[in-house]
């Protein structure tokens, strides 16, 4: 489809298929802090040696800070361990090879139903089945929280489930703080192994916010591994820059969990690509650029929120009668729009406007621009 859209000569074409954050002009641009944290590291670079296996420890320290906070106690404890992967695809995939080492034979992982279309085939790729639970229900436009409850209730123990930390891709629906209480309750009942996907913290409600159900799934006491990426929030789409943390129950725990997943990286990649997790060391290390770098994800933030309530408004004048406004309530760059797929392949033929089979839409690709002819071509379809 994105060939398509190149292909297409309609000058007023819009894309909303895209996986990346668009500003208000269309652009991904690199972030201010990126830029500056850069330039300072051209400066003081004199090496490009390799770095560890598991990458450099300041980035490790500064990627746990942001996901618990300095003060928390896995911190404190060193109940945690990270290490530098490429990208949250490469983090994922690392955790697949590690929990094929480690749990063996039998388990697998289970993936909501919808989740985002790489899920599959990474974990397989790491000889994992995979296996499906509902979480979104089409008919009410909104979370399918009690059949998911009861699915993770039949989940054999000591399976795997992943989870989205927050901003779900693609439906835009995450858990209440109450549902993330019921979902650590299930998964301790059923002793279940915890894989939380977390690309898109900042997205949603706040750098901090978006950690509530992580921070949830940590207070049950159980092991659990995070796959970070600054894809988004950082805007280091190239760079390929992520991190697993595998969170356990004793320091000694996670030193040897440390030396399991540096066997996985050594045959994967060896070591990770440095430059992206330099600038993420930067920025998250020094107070102005922190500080800097926190106002851009406020930024892109607000700007998501906006676009979804403009998005909402412009449908209603428009004289769409069909309720959209579930498209307020859900969080992150995405969003299940509810349009069918005879309504996409419309608005595609006719309108130039690319919207994926599946109705979802990147809401940064809207803006003040295109929103309009979005609404009124919308109008025009359902
Ligand atoms: N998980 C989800 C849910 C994603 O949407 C993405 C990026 N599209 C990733 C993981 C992978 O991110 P990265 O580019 O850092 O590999």
């Amino acid at each position: 489809m994105k060939e398509q859209y190149k292909r297409d000569p309609n000058p007023d074409k819009i894309n909303l298929i895209v996986g990346t954050y668009k500003d208000g002009e269309g652009q991904t641009p690199v972030f201010r802090a990126v830029k500056r944290a850069e330039m300072r590291i051209l400066k003081e670079e004199t090496t490009k040696n390799y770095l560890s296996i598991e990458g450099m420890p300041e980035y490790a320290t500064a990627v746990q800070y942001l996901i618990f906070g300095a003060e928390h106690e896995i911190v404190q404890e060193q109940r945690a361990v990270t290490a530098h992967t490429p990208g949250g695809t490469g983090a994922l995939r690392i955790a697949g090879e590690f929990l094929k080492r480690i749990r063996g034979n039998g388990v697998r992982v289970w993936l909501s139903d919808p989740t985002w279309p790489n899920h599959g085939p990474i974990f397989k790729a790491s000889g994992l089945p995979v296996e499906r639970y509902p979480y979104f229900d089409p008919q009410s436009q909104a979370l399918a929280f009690e059949e998911l409850i009861s699915a993770l209730g039949n989940i054999p123990e000591r399976d795997i489930v992943l989870f989205h930390g927050c901003c779900h891709n693609p439906t835009g629906f995450d858990p209440t703080a109450e549902q993330w209480r019921e979902i650590v309750e299930v998964i301790r009942r059923r002793n279940l192994f915890p894989l939380i996907d977390f690309a898109y913290q900042g997205l949603g409600s706040g750098l901090r916010d978006d950690v509530e159900g992580i921070l949830t799934l940590c207070r049950s006491g159980s092991e659990l591994m995070i796959a970070s990426s600054f894809s988004k929030n950082f805007g280091l789409y190239n760079e390929r820059v992520g991190a697993l943390t595998v969170v356990t129950p004793t320091a000694e725990v996670a030193h040897a969990a440390l030396g399991h997943v540096k066997k996985c990286i050594r045959s994967c990649y060896s070591n990770p690509p440095a430059h992206g997790a330099k600038i993420v060391t930067t920025v998250l290390d020094s107070p102005s650029l922190r500080a800097g770098w926190k106002r851009e994800v406020t930024e892109m933030r607000q700007r998501i929120h906006r676009m979804r309530r403009l998005f909402v408004e412009k449908l209603e004048e428009k004289g769409v009668e069909q309720d959209f406004s579930f498209i307020e309530s859900q969080r992150g760059m995405f969003s299940y729009s509810g349009l069918t797929s005879d309504q996409v392949q419309l608005l595609r033929e006719e309108h130039s406007i690319y919207i994926l089979g599946s109705g979802r839409i990147n809401i940064a690709g809207i803006n003040e621009s295109n929103v309009d002819r979005l609404c009124e071509a919308i109008a025009s379809v359902v």
